[in-house]
């Protein structure tokens, strides 16, 4: 399952999984980790070369279960902390840099193994799971999308709608013009557009879709 920021993919495709009694993959949390090291160990995030240099250092692991969910690195658990902001306005610079991009596939492609998994991200149809059986591209308005945002502001009373609006508008704009892989949508994904539907019509959408 792939899309925009916003679209709602993570509830959508946990709720696909545990639907199906199939395991989860959230392949942004392996960026926002792969990022969250960087920053921990002082490598400047705008310089493609110094991330490079160190894409293969850090340890990840990933949990696959869709009720619990977890990515630790070098041993320790970081799921609530690459949830900062710091480390939201940073993934973007780390994730367009192809050695950083080479080792996560890599290491997606190993967990996802013989299948039976639901794996959400910017490129899975496209690049990771080419021959996926089935591909969904969620996406949602740009008004749906600022009021979910809005509402996972209320766990960052730092940051305003106004703000966050843009920094999400920025992150979507780099995520789908870099060079490596950028977002989009494969020729045979299905589109759908969760505005008017609720979480559970999207799950049903796609589960129907894996019934065919
Ligand atoms: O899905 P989430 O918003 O947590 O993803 C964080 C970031 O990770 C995205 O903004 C994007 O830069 C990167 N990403 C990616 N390819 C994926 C999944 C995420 O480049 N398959």
């Amino acid at each position: 399952m792939d899309g925009p920021s916003g679209s709602g993919k993570s509830s959508a495709s946990k709720g696909v999984a545990r639907a199906l009694g199939l395991r989860y993959l959230d392949t942004g949390a392996m960026y926002r980790a792969m990022t969250w090291w960087m920053l921990e160990h002082g490598v400047p995030v705008e310089d493609a070369a110094a991330v490079a240099a160190r894409a293969a250092e850090p340890v990840l692991e990933s949990g696959t279960d869709p009720d619990r969910p977890t990515i630790a690195v070098d041993g320790t658990d970081v799921s609530e902390p690459i949830r900062t902001r710091t480390v939201t306005n940073a993934v973007s610079a780390v994730s367009a840099v192809p050695e950083v991009r080479a080792r996560l596939v890599e290491l997606q492609r190993a967990a996802i193994g013989a299948g039976g998994i639901v794996v959400e991200g910017r490129d899975i149809g496209t690049v990771v799971a080419p021959d996926a059986p089935v591909k969904v591209y969620l996406t949602a308005s740009e008004e749906a999308r600022a009021a979910r945002r809005a509402r996972d502001l209320a766990a960052d009373p730092g940051a305003s709608v106004a703000v966050t609006q843009a920094e999400q508008a920025r992150r979507d704009r780099l995520d789908s013009s870099r060079k490596a892989s950028p977002l989009a949508k494969a020729a045979d994904a299905h589109e759908i557009d969760s505005t008017e539907l609720s979480l559970a019509e999207v799950i049903e959408a796609v589960v129907r879709l894996t019934k065919n």
